[in-house]
């Protein structure tokens, strides 16, 4: 994807006193021991279904975009969810999920994206604290947040040992330093989730979670929550999380609804389906911001 430039410029102001309305919002969780939820999004159904969630239950909402999604979607993505969020009745704004690509990072603040997750979890410890830095300044000089990962979250097809999984897990003493030297918004841990299905049952380490939340300032986000139970993230926001990622159970139920349309009436209409899966999804959110606790905390 190559650089563009900005013609959604105008957009910055309004959002960026969003992104510093939800970087208070986050501190807030933290301090409240709820979480603000951040659905993947890749289309209207699925704004429109997290935003009437967030609505009915008087949350604050964060809509994020993938990469990929970003790269299929373009600025036409990009600017349906800012018109959504421009629109809620919640505190609801858009960020970039995991970029390691400076060049797709740009091309989202150029088209009005700037809470930003700079990713680089896959790079090693010295290369991702100069990345996550560099950007770091860029996407702030431009009035933007920054979330960045230290360790790494490994996939479920990774088959790591424990050891190594242990390895790629985040220091607390490092993670300190990791967020004075980039200036990060949010720090992303790595204490044992994982992105997708838990193949075996998810083991979080709390006690690590613990020390990060001690030594660390700024708030904590958790990604790979979809299958994790119940009370583990209730622990989790116990223990100081701000924000949930939540990506596969929505995309499940969305792929679900639409299945189950074609199957029980191969004919049927567009827009049935689009109102099904607003529906389907948006109860699930709605669960979601229930589990997390954020009801009325718009
Ligand atoms: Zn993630």
């Amino acid at each position: 994807m190559k650089q563009h430039s900005p013609p959604y410029r105008k957009n910055f102001q309004w959002i960026s006193k969003m992104n510093r309305k939800f970087e208070i919002l986050l501190k807030n969780a933290g301090e409240g021991n709820y979480a603000i939820p951040s659905f993947n999004i890749y289309n209207l159904e699925g704004a429109t279904a997290v935003i009437k969630a967030a609505e009915e239950l008087k949350s604050p909402v964060i809509l994020q975009i993938l990469p990929t999604a970003l790269e299929t979607g373009g600025a036409p993505l990009v600017q349906m969810c800012l018109e959504i969020v421009k629109r809620s009745k919640v505190p609801a704004t858009v960020h970039l999920d995991h970029c390691s690509d400076p060049d797709i990072i740009f091309t989202a603040m150029a088209w009005g994206i700037n809470s930003i997750m700079v990713d680089g979890s896959g790079m090693s410890c010295e290369e991702n604290l100069q990345f996550t830095r560099e950007m770091t300044l860029k996407i702030k000089a431009a009035g933007g947040s920054v979330e960045a990962e230290l360790g790494k979250m490994t996939g479920e097809e990774d088959g790591q040992t424990l050891s190594s999984q242990e390895e790629l897990m985040t220091d607390p003493d490092k993670a300190a330093d990791f967020v004075d030297q980039t200036g990060i918004s949010a720090l992303a841990v790595c204490i044992g989730n994982i992105h997708g299905k838990y193949k075996n049952p998810p083991v979080l380490d709390f006690k690590r979670l613990k020390e990060i939340r001690k030594r660390v300032s700024v708030p904590l986000v958790l990604h790979g929550t979809s299958g994790l139970p119940e009370e583990m993230i209730q622990m989790a926001m116990d223990a100081g999380i701000s924000k949930f990622n939540v990506n596969t159970e929505l995309r499940s139920i969305y792929l679900k609804t639409m299945a189950s349309c074609f199957s029980s009436d191969p004919g049927v209409e567009l827009v049935t389906i689009m109102k099904k899966s607003i529906t389907a999804m948006k109860e699930a959110a709605k669960d979601k911001i229930r589990l997390f606790r954020s009801i009325d905390k718009a």
